[in-house]
């Protein structure tokens, strides 16, 4: 074990006993009381010592038999506490690549916050690369999409999108101009691979020989698909269980989510009966819609909503394949132009929907 305070809390002493590490409340931990001889001990808990070392260096210090294993201990149980030899075999083979770790250094350091146990940064990392992503949709918002996340480090990004690229579609960091004209399933598959830290995984490190992804993220050029999502669409999805999140730009309005859990959470099937429901103008107003959107041109996009909503997408989707249930989970955030506040509208299963989604949350309701 060569033990490490995790390097991404910034450390410091509220008082002479009592060692703050982190500066932001979500993930800063207070430690004390601390003496002045094993805040000496906690600088020297780099990943440059094995357990060896550092207890004859406490021993030199003067501090007591114990001392450092029980300081070790305590790092540890607060979740501050990292390995540079942890993680089991997938976190040593992504250790035998260190251009990639380099690249993905500030995500290890954030990925080393939100698992608290040590090795739990490069279990996240080789996590990631083991698994597989769709996304739906190669313009402004899922070209940004895909790219985020094959620089994140996911291993296998899909990008399914048809006809060729536009000129609509550039974005930085997304499709870049160069691909103007060419296919678009081809030059979303060269963005992937450009914005990837480093080569692809080998077949060794991916997650079993799955043959449906961990995660679809339905980001089509035409907003409205994810403002009013087809339920025929997310069927398959639904039928197999595969968790899909929605993200786009309709008008002047930015949307994330929400995720649908098939079978747990609302999905398209459930929004569409809970609008009908609540307006019975909407199927008369979505057929004029979708073929007006089918009609026209050039749909309204803000790039830098559309780059924010690409941004907040990509991270809640990281968040899901990371382990967590991100906050689009059963629930649709709006930001509208121009003042851009995020707003969140719940999104609730809906009895009549073949989802089962509404039973569940039934039987949970009686059991709590
Ligand atoms: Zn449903």
């Amino acid at each position: 074990m060569y033990p490490k305070v995790k390097p991404a809390l910034a450390r410091a002493w509220r008082d002479l006993q009592t060692v703050q590490f982190g500066v932001t409340p979500a993930h800063a931990v207070v430690l004390g009381p601390v003496d002045t001889a094993t805040g000496a001990l906690i600088d020297r808990i780099d990943g440059t010592r094995g357990m060896d070392l550092l207890r004859t260096e406490g021993a030199a210090m003067g501090l007591p038999d114990g001392q450092v294993d029980g300081l070790v201990r305590r790092l540890a149980a607060a979740g501050l506490l990292d390995d540079a030899t942890a993680g089991g075999p997938r976190a040593q083979a992504v250790r035998k690549r260190p251009e990639t770790l380099e690249r993905l250094g500030p995500d290890l350091g954030s990925l080393s916050l939100v698992h608290r146990e040590p090795g739990g940064d490069l279990r996240g990392v080789a996590a990631r690369r083991a698994i597989r992503v769709q996304v739906r949709g190669s313009g402004r918002v899922g070209g940004q999409i895909a790219a985020v996340l094959a620089g994140a480090g996911v291993g296998r990004v899909e990008v399914l999108d048809g006809g060729r690229v536009e000129p609509a579609d550039v974005a930085p960091g997304g499709i870049g101009p160069d691909s103007v004209g060419r296919l678009r399933s081809e030059a979303a598959a060269g963005l992937v691979r450009a914005s990837a830290p480093g080569r692809a995984p080998r077949a060794a490190e991916r997650e079993g020989p799955e043959t449906v992804p961990a995660l679809v993220v339905v980001a089509p050029r035409d907003g409205l698909a994810v403002w009013a999502p087809d339920p025929a669409l997310a069927a398959d999805w639904i039928a197999g269980g595969v968790p899909h999140l929605y993200a786009g730009v309709l008008e002047g309005t930015g949307i994330v989510g929400p995720l649908v859990l098939p079978g747990a959470t609302a999905c398209a099937g459930c929004m569409e009966r809970d609008r009908v429901e609540r307006d019975p103008a909407w199927p008369r107003m979505l057929v004029q819609w979708r073929s007006a959107h089918r009609r026209r041109a050039a749909a309204a996009c803000d790039l830098g909503l559309s780059t924010a909503v690409a941004g907040l997408a990509a991270a809640h989707a990281l968040s899901f394949v990371d382990g967590e249930l991100p906050a689009s989970t059963a629930s649709r955030w709006e930001a509208a132009l121009p003042g851009l506040h995020w707003e969140r509208t719940g999104i609730r299963p809906h009895p009549g929907c073949p989802c089962a989604a509404a039973t569940l949350a039934a039987e949970e309701e009686v059991r709590e």
